[in-house]
């Protein structure tokens, strides 16, 4: 079955692609064959990334690990990968500095908050923040993710001004993307909008001796270091470095991240002229050696990553799926089956195209219903147990249907209740409708059985006569209508009346027809 659809870039690869077939006298090919492909690719990759072991999130330590000899307070057990990352190589965005609920923000590093200015995690890269910090102006329901993770996911961030990956990103006027921390405490460095925390500004007025300064903690030299606030020291370093080596980094985010912003007083020190206060919670010199080795580990990660390391890997550092030949080779015996020249070569392109479509999109081109997932995995030992959930479940919805069983005779209870309550009502306000309507039934009666002699009554009014006709009461169906209208209701003396009213009239009538002499007689 073929889903996928194409769209204007397909379309335009498409014609691209049968120019170059052209050329070489290949087959044309058609739209229909370029989504089966595209079809094709989505369904084998989706069926080999449910076959990928998921990230590894924690670590177990045997009695006698060496890596971790370091740290004695370690007792052997299963610890969480960030945590041990921490340990090793220290942290720039606090994420899992401890336990879960006190990590601080990766901003201000602060961990308190209240109603208004609330901590908020991101569900991405698990860093935490404060509102203000990052500005997050509202909170939204279920889930939350910071900037960086929305717009590019799955691709590294690298700040223009150090070289960590990790921490709160914003962007900057071109779209690269910058720390919070370093647009806070590179001097220069200004928010455009302080509320939302974003675009990072004023780029240009960073001065070039500030972009050649060498961090002498990370040993490298990219981006641009801050200095010691010591008048005669020149040392420099990454906002990030000095983070994640502890060093006194003093800023007054306690008067709100409004005021700060206002006020630029962000100070800070090298580990020589740290304020001995600072050094009683602070290990400044194994923080910049965790730092120099977090650096060093990295760039060896970099070079295995670049030296075609890429057989165990299944996506590329910036997201792009990696295809094994396997595929590529399917690829090629289905082009064949539809008799298509050059299907090697044609492969390759199909594959890398449907590739770098996959990393913009960063998500399945296709929607692909899996019913069997879930019904294939289980195990047979796992049978009985979910026979007794299903019983279970089962027991459940017919308790509920016997609850709504219930419910709707309740209502219907109600219901009837309601009818006797308003019948009720009406006798009480109007005890004379009860009074007259059986004399009115009556009468009705008597009269259907005389040919409705009374309902169909007509009073002549002859000019001069001395007979005065009350013209409201005609006969039988004027007084109906009347009690119908309720007009009866406050009195009946007024009913009375009216059929007062209606006898006399027939009695004094002058009329002799038949029906006028059979209703006297009648009354
Ligand atoms: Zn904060
Ligand atoms: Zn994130
Ligand atoms: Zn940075
Ligand atoms: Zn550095
Ligand atoms: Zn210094």
């Amino acid at each position: 079955q073929v889903v996928y659809d194409m769209d204007e870039q397909d379309d335009f690869y498409l014609s691209m692609i049968n120019k170059r077939r052209l050329k070489v006298n290949h087959c044309y090919i058609s739209h229909e064959l370029f989504e089966i492909v595209i079809t094709f690719l989505e369904k084998q990759w989706h069926l080999l990334s449910k076959r990928i072991p998921p990230k590894q999130k924690y670590f177990d330590i045997g009695p006698d690990a060496k890596e971790f000899q370091d740290f004695k307070n370690l007792k052997p057990g299963k610890y969480n990968i960030a945590v041990l990352n921490a340990l090793v190589y220290g942290s720039d965005d606090g994420v899992w500095c401890g336990p879960e609920q006190d990590q601080p923000c990766a901003i201000c590093y602060g961990s308190e908050c209240d109603n208004a200015n609330q901590i908020v995690f991101c569900d991405g890269c698990d860093i935490a923040v404060h509102q203000e910090c990052y500005g997050v102006v509202y909170i939204p329901e279920g889930q939350w993710y910071c900037r960086h993770c929305m717009t590019a996911k799955k691709k590294e961030a690298h700040c223009q001004f150090c070289p960590s990956t990790t921490g709160a990103f914003k962007q900057t006027e071109s779209g690269d993307w910058a720390h919070v921390i370093c647009g806070l405490w590179i001097p220069e460095l200004t928010f455009k909008s302080p509320v939302y925390m974003e675009t990072i500004d004023n780029i240009e007025n960073v001065p070039k001796g500030r972009w050649n300064l060498t961090c002498y903690i990370c040993k490298q030299k990219c981006g641009a270091c801050i200095q010691c606030a010591n008048k005669n020291c020149a040392q420099a370093y990454h906002v990030t470095c000095a983070r994640r080596s502890e060093l006194f980094m003093k800023h007054n985010l306690d008067a709100g991240m409004q005021n700060s912003l206002h006020l630029k007083n962000f100070v800070s020190f090298c580990d020589r002229h740290t304020p001995t206060t600072w050094l009683e919670n602070h290990d400044i010199k194994e923080g910049i050696k965790k730092t120099r080795l977090y650096y060093q580990e990295n760039k060896k990660d970099e070079n295995n990553r670049n030296s075609n390391n890429n057989i165990l890997r299944w996506e590329s550092s910036i997201g792009t799926p990696i295809l094994p030949n396997l595929i590529w080779e399917r690829l090629i015996k289905l082009l064949e089956y539809f008799q298509i020249d050059g299907s090697a070569k044609l492969s390759s392109d199909l594959c890398k195209y449907w590739a770098l479509k996959r990393e913009t999109k960063t998500a399945p081109l296709i929607k692909l219903h899996d019913p069997y997932t879930t019904s294939n995995n289980i195990k047979i030992e796992e049978i009985p147990e979910k026979i007794e959930m299903a019983n279970f479940l089962n027991g459940n919805i017919n308790n509920l249907i016997k609850i709504s069983d219930d419910i709707i005779k309740r209502q219907q209870l109600t219901l009837e209740k309601f009818d006797i309550d308003l019948k009720n009502i009406g006798n009480i306000y109007f005890p004379v409708i009860k009074l007259i309507k059986p004399v009115l039934e009556e009468l009705l009666k008597l009269d259907e059985e005389n040919n409705r002699l009374l309902w169909e009554f007509k009073p002549s009014i002859f000019k001069g006569t001395k007979l005065e006709y009350n013209i409201d009461i005609l006969n039988l169906e004027s007084i109906v209508l009347k009690f119908k209208l309720n007009q009866y209701s406050q009195s009946l003396l007024e009913f009375n009346n009216d059929i007062k009213i209606l006898f006399d009239n027939v009695n004094r009538s002058k009329q002799k027809t038949n029906k006028v002499l059979n209703l006297k007689k009648l009354l």
